[in-house]
């Protein structure tokens, strides 16, 4: 048989190598005790499960969903942005579900991008921006993150030609891997950049209510033309610990947003509906769960980022985001800093380099481990560095 020479585009895996070690470690029994995964470790909550098993139990639901998803859930999700963000939607246009935000994030390269298209893309990034860009036949152009820009992106150094040429420019705040967040002066920015060289705007926004010390992460869709330039995808997964369900949502421009669904309509069949009416109850409930959550996940901030500066990473709190990007010491590259911490301590770091050229030389921490898989993380950690010295 002979496969597709778009597969060809897809880089090889920088960790083969890495996820190899692992594998054999814990054929060895070993306990590789992992801050690589960015996957809430707490459960989903009760109410929201108890609703979802009662939606299985009928018939109704057992059914084809439509690809447009339920109205219900379309209106939750409007009323949602509305309480939360005070932004306005027509549920009829403005709004599609999605089967994980991936889903869309993957899919709507193909909406936009040709063979030779540009789409820019921030480098260190979720690999799906450049992965799906590649697969659609186009070409990203990395607008580097860096540390002394609080890893914004600078839009005045792209150059004319390329920025000409782009299609689409991706966005994503709080930002995985780095934690960075953005104000909406921001937001304000690229939209009257988008609107120079007429782009269209994707900003991957799943972790707005992941955040700390009283912060409230702004939406892209806040700041006055950003519905008339781009799309923002959310996610249910990161809020209310449902990745394992895939359930998320794109709100903003129709006339991308109705590319997007013309596309879906002749691949999937929609969100299980069950799962639909599980996301209406998570959409519609109190939002205590949220803040208790997020004490959890600043507890464990606090005291990773304190071992991480103690052993000789450097670090900063995140403001949101569940990462922690730390700059490893010096004489290092990221994955040799990771191999050394997993040679040495059984601690299974992702290297910088994952995420694109310019996160060489940082690592990404996850704080969704258990408290006591953290506390014995750190402990190793500290371990290691008292012997490395
Ligand atoms: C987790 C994550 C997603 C994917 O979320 P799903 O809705 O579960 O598909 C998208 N973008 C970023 C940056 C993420 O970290």
């Amino acid at each position: 048989m002979r496969l597709s020479h778009r597969l060809d585009k897809l880089p090889p895996y920088l960790f083969v190598e890495i996820n190899r070690k692992i594998a054999e470690k814990r054929a060895k029994g070993e306990d590789v005790l992992s801050f690589a995964i960015g996957d809430p470790d707490i459960p989903t909550p009760d109410y929201i499960i108890d609703r979802l098993c009662r939606a299985a139990q009928d018939p109704s639901n057992h059914r084809y969903p439509e690809t447009s998803g339920l109205p219900e859930l379309c209106l939750a999700i409007a009323k949602w942005y509305q309480r939360r963000f005070g932004v306005e939607l027509d549920v009829s246009k403005e709004v599609l579900p999605l089967i994980g935000s991936k889903e869309g994030i993957g899919h709507i390269s193909f909406c936009f991008i040709d063979t030779g298209d540009i789409a820019l893309v921030p480098d260190p990034s979720y690999p799906v921006y450049s992965m799906s860009t590649l697969l659609a036949g186009g070409e990203p152009y990395y607008m580097p993150l860096k540390e002394e820009n609080g890893f914004l992106p600078d839009f005045t150094v792209i150059p004319a030609a390329v920025a000409k040429k782009a299609k689409l420019l991706w966005l994503n705040y709080p930002n995985n891997p780095t934690g960075a967040t953005a104000e909406p002066i921001f937001f304000k920015m690229a939209v009257d950049f988008a609107k120079k060289h007429n782009l269209a705007i994707c900003h991957d926004a799943p972790y707005t209510e992941v955040a700390y010390d009283g912060y409230k992460p702004s939406s892209f869709m806040q700041v006055p033309g950003a519905k008339e330039v781009g799309i923002e995808f959310h996610s249910l997964s990161k809020t209310y610990n449902m990745t394992g369900w895939r359930i998320g949502m794109a709100v903003g421009n129709a006339q991308m947003l109705d590319a997007l669904f013309r596309l879906k309509s002749n691949l999937d069949s929609g969100i299980p509906q069950a799962i639909q009416i599980a996301a209406i109850e998570a959409l519609n409930g109190p939002s205590y769960f949220t803040e208790k959550q997020n004490a959890v996940y600043q507890r464990r901030r606090d005291k990773l980022v304190k071992a991480l500066n103690e052993i000789g990473l450097k670090a900063t709190p995140p403001k949101a985001s569940f990462y922690v990007w730390g700059r490893v010491p010096p004489g290092y590259t990221s994955i040799q800093f990771a191999t050394e911490l997993l040679d040495k301590a059984n601690v299974a770091v992702t290297p910088g380099v994952g995420y694109g050229s310019v996160g060489e030389g940082y690592v990404r921490f996850s704080l969704t481990l258990p408290d006591e898989r953290l506390d014995d993380g750190i402990r190793r950690l500290l371990l290691w560095s008292k012997s490395a010295r």
